[in-house]
């Protein structure tokens, strides 16, 4: 991490069952300089899951009243609850010189994009819709008929990527964790990204 430099931003999204979550994680922990941005919701937490580590989870009217404020950089609605990214722990984070991951849906990603045409916008895809199907079924929890809801979705979010930067396939987690790394590392590189060093360059030459 460089202190005296903002940090980025790399918007991550994919279709239910693709192991984003699983990348993410791995990202984090291979990476000091990496942070994924907690994100409001008005969903129930899952068992295991912690409020201020995995969401922060608040009721409507909290979240309604958050809109409000325009205390969100983007937000949606997803499987009838409501998800949303605060600009003021976003902010908190790059300003400390973190890259900033955002977990977010495809409807959050394309607001982002408009907001911040500078950040990453990465979608992870399966290898194959049998896979998919596959890995959702393997969530034993999960009736047909949602196993069926999800698959119609993913369908749906996977021809979005077509408006993302860049396109990772979930076949193997390592190779697929390079790949993440690699474009994190070129996001790092980009002329938006370098502006402060540019800027400083010139004014001491
Ligand atoms: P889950 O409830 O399974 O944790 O997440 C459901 C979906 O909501 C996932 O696609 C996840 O990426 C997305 N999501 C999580 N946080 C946010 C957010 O802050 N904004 C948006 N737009 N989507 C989010």
């Amino acid at each position: 991490m460089q202190n005296n430099k903002k940090g980025n931003i790399f918007i991550i999204s994919a279709a239910s069952g693709t192991g984003k979550t699983t990348l993410v994680s791995r990202l984090l922990k291979n990476n000091s300089d990496l942070r994924v941005s907690v994100s409001h919701t008005t969903r129930q937490p899952r068992e295991g899951e912690q409020h201020g580590v995995h969401y922060h989870f608040v009721p409507k009217e909290e979240f309604e009243s958050l809109i409000a404020q325009k205390a969100f950089l983007e937000h949606a609605d997803v499987f009838g609850n409501y998800y949303g990214t605060s600009i003021a722990g976003v902010n908190r984070l790059t300003e400390q010189g973190f890259d900033v991951i955002l977990e977010i849906d495809v409807q959050g990603a394309e607001q982002v994009r408009n907001i911040l045409p500078e950040a990453s916008s990465i979608f992870i895809l399966p290898p194959s819709f049998e896979i998919l199907a596959g890995r959702l079924k393997g969530r034993a929890t999960d009736s047909e008929e949602v196993i069926a809801t999800r698959l119609a979705k993913a369908r749906h979010e996977i021809e979005q990527s077509v408006h993302f930067d860049y396109v990772v396939v979930n076949d193997d987690l390592n190779t697929a964790e390079a790949d993440l790394l690699h474009i994190i590392k070129a996001g790092r590189l980009k002329k938006s990204a370098q502006q402060g060093f540019i800027t400083n360059l010139l004014e001491n030459s």
